[in-house]
């Protein structure tokens, strides 16, 4: 009988999962298989009070954030995205059009341009409201028609209903006004109104019963359906907007945006072009933009109002500092709400390679003042993340400015320009002074500070949500359903939408390999005191997300049907690193890979490993192929005759995870096997209780029909006496080894090559 020493040393890994230094220390963790991404430690709640004061209001944030209201809109304006960059970009190249460097081109050219960039702004930026009102009322729907409702809403008619209704409300009589109530900058408030209104009414009706036309004992399209039963609510829902707007025309009012514009400008009448009147027309003009309003447009009287005022205190010899220039030149330049004053933030502070893109995509136009892509790509608008600072940072600046010109430090800044003119040369040619540059240079500094914390608890709320979707995506890939064909990419809310942008980065990453390796798990046989073999583990180090556990890889990959694909990289990356090793391990030294249930599938599947094999020159003897025992939940005749024929190549076929309960033991007879992995939740057994009988059995079992048994998972030296007095020699688990990278393995393999060696 061998003593109980642990027969050889143990290796282990750093958090990344790379290999550290060799140790002979147990690992105590469990579940450290598993790379669930902790969340971090401000939103567990630990720390100082202040800490805990930061994360309570981070939670809450999170919260109102996930405000299916909010979060409805914020994916309709993200849906207007592509359209808002086409038209800022156009916007750009039209206000570039204007500077004197371009008088060189040939005047035609110039005008064919200029008709070319008010095309593109016309069918962009035009589009915006019905996007926004279609893509709302889409997303409602799907937020608030989760699969256990009872009385689903087809998203895609309760976008009807709100277009229609948007329609009936705004509907002007001239083509000009048509313009006006589509486009972003004038149409926007009220397609926000009328689409979360129309919405919320529409859906409120649809999923009551009482509300819903039953079309029973159809046996055609569901479609059908499933319009008839929401036809009341929507007739319903465009009855009371037909209402309004009879209402409306009756008395005779004027539009939904010119009657918030005259009711918003009214507080403002006669009022001194003082800092705090100055101060106050900010504030008023930015909450219109973070509704989605353009604030400069609705608040246009006060502006005029002010404007005069102002030529008239100066006539009378009283000092302001209020010009047509002040407000665009020290509080909406680089955007409204100071956008480039985020954009430096974001570029500081903030390491997300995606956020990072869309700040550097909107710093251009920035300069030029056109800000859409931030409003409406992070997005500012309705954003409660950012609305503190979206109307202070434009508040502070202008009081800092008003400070500064009545102080004397800076000249009035009273020379026109245009206000596409780029930032700090504005500041220049509308005061005459470099000192304007100065003050634009210290505002945009203390805009950005300004909006430093915010965009720190932006980011901690998105590793939040991503570590939360992260867990989700690990405990589907992990069950059982993932195998019977529910998709990860099918997920709802964020889980769904991290399989996808996971998804996709997988198939460049199968093309650029550094990002998926593989690691190498040692497999010991404490009688003959050596490493046998090895078990190739995948592994994906995301650039953004770090380590992605294989179950999600594999499960992402069969989602998008490149299960195969990824099968063979594997394959191919493990074979020739077995071949690499081919002149300093044992002869015999076997590298086992695990084959997902959908490789079986494929009808070529044991063609394609001879070939890989064939490549490679590795001699088949040295391969071992794991199939679960989900995988042989059913298994094909054409799958068991790949194997079959696979193992009169020589290669060797091990049936992994044995013992999770999902096959019958008929199976044993039908598979050519050689190899039985005992699954490690069989492992914690204590002296004559269940799973001690069960694994008695099944080393029995696989002596009777001449298998090797491997048990897997053994972390604690106290479980290996047990095993070794049921007649078990074979390891494989943290006790001897973690995965490793090849070059530790290849020492690990060295260091105890044991007898055969
Ligand atoms: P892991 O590396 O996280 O792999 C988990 C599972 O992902 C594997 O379970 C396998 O089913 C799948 N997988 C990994 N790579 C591939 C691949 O290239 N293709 C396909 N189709 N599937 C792949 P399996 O095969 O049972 O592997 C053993 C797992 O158990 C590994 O986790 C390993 O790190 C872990 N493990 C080994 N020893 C211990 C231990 O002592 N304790 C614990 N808690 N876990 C251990
Ligand atoms: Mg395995
Ligand atoms: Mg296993």
């Amino acid at each position: 009988m061998l003593s109980v020493q642990l027969p050889v040393k143990s290796g282990d890994n750093d958090v990344t999962g790379r290999a550290t230094a060799m140790t002979n220390e147990p690992i105590a963790d469990q579940n450290s298989a598993r790379f669930v991404p902790p969340a971090p430690a401000a939103l567990r709640g630990e720390g100082s009070f202040v800490r805990r004061l930061s994360s309570k209001f981070v939670e809450a944030m999170g919260r109102f954030a996930a405000w299916p209201l909010l979060v409805a809109l914020r994916r309709a304006l993200l849906l207007s995205l592509p359209l808002v960059l086409v038209g800022a970009f156009a916007h750009f190249v039209n206000a570039l059009l204007s500077f004197s460097f371009v008088s060189a081109l040939p005047s035609e050219v110039i005008a064919a341009l200029r008709a070319l960039c008010s095309t593109l702004a016309g069918g962009t930026f035009g589009l915006v409201a019905l996007v926004v009102v279609a893509g709302f009322s889409h997303s409602l729907a799907v937020l608030v028609s989760t699969r256990a409702d009872r009385y689903p809403v087809n998203p895609a008619s309760a976008s009807v209903v709100a277009l229609a209704c948007f329609f009936i409300v705004v509907a002007p009589e001239t083509l000009e006004r048509w313009k006006d109530a589509l486009s972003s900058s004038r149409g926007l408030p009220a397609a926000l109104v009328v689409a979360v209104s129309a919405s919320y009414l529409f859906l409120f009706l649809a999923r009551r019963p009482r509300f819903r036309l039953r079309l029973r004992g159809f046996g055609g399209d569901p479609l059908v359906g499933d319009l008839f039963s929401i036809l009341p609510a929507g007739m319903i829902t465009l009855f009371v907007f037909a209402a309004i707007r009879q209402i409306q025309v009756s008395f005779g009012g004027p539009d939904l945006t010119t009657t918030l514009s005259t009711a918003i400008s009214a507080p403002f009448a006669g009022a001194e072009p003082s800092a705090l009147v100055s101060a106050a027309y900010v504030l008023v003009r930015q909450s219109i933009w973070f509704l989605g309003g353009h604030g400069g447009n609705m608040l246009a009287p006060v502006l005029e109002q002010m404007m005069t005022a102002a030529d008239g205190a100066r006539a009378a010899g009283s000092a302001t500092a209020i010009t047509w220039n002040f407000f665009p030149i020290y509080s909406a330049y680089g955007g409204s709400g100071s956008t480039l004053c985020l954009i430096l933030a974001l570029l500081y502070s903030d390491k997300e390679p995606a956020i990072r893109r869309l700040a550097w995509l909107s710093l251009l136009p920035a300069f030029i003042n056109v800000n859409e892509p931030l409003l409406f790509g992070l997005p500012l608008i309705l954003n409660p993340l950012y609305v503190v600072p979206f109307i202070l940072t434009p508040v502070v600046q202008s009081l800092i400015a008003y400070a500064a010109t009545i102080g004397g430090f800076v000249p009035v800044a009273d020379q026109t320009v245009s206000w596409t003119m780029p930032t700090l040369f504005s500041g220049y040619l509308a005061t005459g002074s470099s000192a304007g540059v100065v003050l634009q240079l210290v505002s945009l500094a203390v805009g950005m500070v300004l909006y430093l914390p915010f965009v720190r608890i932006a980011r901690r709320l998105r590793v939040a949500a991503n570590a939360e979707a992260m867990r989700t995506l690990i405990e589907a890939s992990e069950s059982t359903e993932v195998v019977h064909g529910h998709r990860l990419i099918d997920l709802h809310g964020t889980a769904g939408h991290l399989a996808s942008v996971l998804a996709r980065d997988l198939v460049d990453a199968l093309g650029s390999s550094d990002r998926l390796f593989l690691q190498y798990q040692p497999q010991v046989c404490i009688e003959e005191r050596r490493v046998f073999g090895v078990e190739a583990l995948l592994r994906w180090n995301h650039e953004i997300y770090g380590l992605i556990p294989p179950s999600v890889t594999v499960a992402l990959a069969e989602d998008m049907h490149f299960a195969d694909q990824l099968g063979e990289h594997v394959l191919r990356l493990a074979c020739r690193q077995r071949a690499a090793w081919a002149s300093s391990v044992p002869g015999d030294l076997i590298v086992s890979v695990n084959v997902s249930p959908l490789q079986l599938q494929d009808a070529s599947f044991d063609r394609r490993v001879l070939r890989v094999l064939a490549e490679e020159k590795l001699d088949p003897h040295l391969v071992e192929l794991e199939i679960t025992e989900s995988t042989s939940l059913a298994p094909a005749a054409q799958a068991i005759g790949a194997l079959l024929r696979l193992r009169k190549a020589g290669v060797r076929i091990a049936l992994d995870d044995f013992g999770m309960g999902h096959t019958s033991l008929h199976y044993l007879r039908e598979l050519p096997l050689d190899t039985l992995k005992i699954d490690r939740s069989l492992t914690f057994t204590s002296q004559g209780d269940l799973n001690e009988h069960v694994i008695r059995s099944i080393v029995t079992l696989s002596r009777t029909l001449g298998l090797r048994a491997v048990v897997e998972g053994i972390e604690q030296p106290e479980q290996l006496p047990r095993f070794i007095d049921l007649g078990c020699a074979r390891f494989q688990g943290y006790l001897f080894s973690r995965p490793l990278e090849s070059g530790p393995c290849l020492d690990y393999i060295l260091a105890n090559a044991g007898v055969a060696a």
